[in-house]
This record gives structure tokens, C-alpha cells and sequence, in this order.
């Protein structure tokens, strides 16, 4: 099983999920043209997927979906809430799933779980290929029990590491957008995931990847640092995604 990034940050998300010849993208935040410029840079074409599994209905996450999916033919998986609240999905096949049910693409199972985030319907994934489970969290803004329960034991995490509290509380964000990002239905904070991390650290984790990093709000350095110290490892050996070249193929 191998995973890698399109882009991660409030300019738009994509993530590619492959277990042998099965591949999903999950989210995609980026116009046509740069979505397949992106798959390019992995050796990927759109028509190399089953399909898109959306997160939530926030830009950055769904904003490119509708155009992709219609162009060529892709399927895509959403809760009734995220679907409710899309702007540009007609003509796409869609399948409403339930944020608690795991369902089958091909070789690869997809267990969807619901966070808090200020959206209809927000859920986030773990992938499995029936050995390895890569598991996802991003735009959640805190963690609960149920999180850390689908999280127990993945072999490779993608975690959000959005903002550093001090950097938003003295930034350029209007005051009720730092609220927002913040609060409870926002974003995790550095010291947020550092925590779940340590959490959820075992002996087979084998890879952890900081995502959704705020350009104004964050810089990696910091991001780094956080988990760095949780995992016991250098700063620089915890890698950052970032918003123009996502990452290169991680296998698992
Ligand atoms: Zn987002
Ligand atoms: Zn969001």
C-alpha cells in the first residue's frame, strides 16, 4: 500500500490512497488543469482512479471534485451532509455513505469517522489493505475519543499540525476567524496534535506526516518540532506536506 500528497493547506487538499491497483484520491481542492498536472508529477492520470471519497464540503477539499469527477467519469463517496451543502455535483455519480459504516473500493477498505469541524457532516478516513492502515485526520478541531479509537493502531498517519496558538493569536486572522480556527470546531494546533500523537504512538507506526500546515498561521519548523518531540526523532525527520508539492509516494 503507498499514499501521497497533491497539495496540503487552505488552498487545496488532495491525497492518493493505493492498494495494488486500486486508487482513490480523497479530496480534491485544485482547478482541472492543475489536478492533472499534480497527478502527473506521482506518474498518475484522473482516469488511474476508482474513485473520490470527499471529506467534507469546504473549498479546499471539495472545490475541484465536481469538474474532475464529471470529466472523467469518477464516481465519488460522501456523506448526505457534505452532499447537501456541494455546489457542483450535478452529472456526477455520487454514493451517500454513512460516517460510521467501512465500505470496499476495489482492494482497498475505507472506514469513514466523523470529527469536529464547523461543516455538515465532516468525516475523515482510514484506509486499509487488509495487512497496513494508513490513517487520516485533518480539519478536525480537536480530538475525541472516537478519533483516537479509529486512529489506534495505523501503520502510517497524515495529522493535521494547522496553526501554533501563539502565531494565530498575534496574526493577520480578523477576531472571529481566529475564534473560529481555534475553537472546537476549527483546526488542530500544533500542541493539539502533538498530544494525539502521543496518544496514539506504537511500536509499528512507521511513518507520520504533519498536513494542512497555515502558510500565515504556522511555519513547518514549528510543526516539526511539535511532533519531533513526541516520536522522539530529529526535527527534520518528521516530514511536512506542503501546499504547493503535497508528497512524494510513501509506501507502507
Ligand atoms: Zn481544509
Ligand atoms: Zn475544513
Amino acid at each position: 500500500m503507498r499514499f501521497a500528497s497533491l497539495g496540503s493547506g487552505s488552498e487545496g487538499n488532495g491525497l492518493v490512497v493505493e492498494a495494488g491497483d486500486t486508487r482513490v484520491l480523497m479530496d480534491c481542492g485544485f482547478g482541472l488543469a492543475d489536478s492533472v498536472a499534480r497527478l502527473a508529477r506521482l506518474g498518475l492520470q484522473p482516469g488511474d482512479f476508482a474513485g473520490i471519497v470527499v471529506t467534507h464540503e469546504h473549498g479546499d477539499h471539495i472545490g475541484g471534485v465536481g469538474r474532475l469527477a464529471r470529466k472523467y467519469r469518477l464516481p465519488v463517496w460522501l456523506t448526505a451532509g457534505t452532499l447537501g451543502m456541494a455546489q457542483d455535483l450535478d452529472g456526477v455519480a455520487v454514493q451517500v455513505i454513512d460516517s460510521h459504516a467501512a465500505f470496499v473500493v476495489d482492494g482497498l477498505e475505507i472506514q469513514p469517522y466523523p470529527v469536529p469541524h464547523d461543516a455538515r457532516e465532516p468525516v475523515q478516513y482510514v484506509f486499509g489493505d487488509g495487512e497496513r492502515r494508513l490513517g487520516v485526520l485533518t480539519d478536525a478541531g480537536c480530538s475525541t475519543p472516537h478519533i483516537e479509537a479509529m486512529l489506534a493502531g495505523v501503520d502510517a498517519l497524515v495529522l493535521e499540525c494547522n496553526h501554533d496558538a501563539a502565531m494565530l493569536e498575534n496574526g493577520p486572522y480578523p477576531a472571529g476567524l481566529k475564534r473560529r480556527v481555534g475553537g472546537r470546531f476549527g483546526h488542530l494546533e500544533n500542541g493539539q496534535s502533538a498530544a494525539l500523537l502521543d496518544r496514539l504512538k506504537h511500536a509499528k507506526l512507521q511513518c507520520v506526516m504533519a498536513a494542512h500546515v497555515s502558510k500565515k498561521n504556522n511555519t513547518a519548523a514549528l510543526a516539526q518540532c511539535a511532533l519531533s518531540r513526541v516520536l522522539g526523532c530529529a526535527d527534520d525527520d518528521v516530514r511536512v506536506a506542503c501546499q504547493t508539492a503535497g508528497f512524494d509516494w510513501i509506501r507502507i
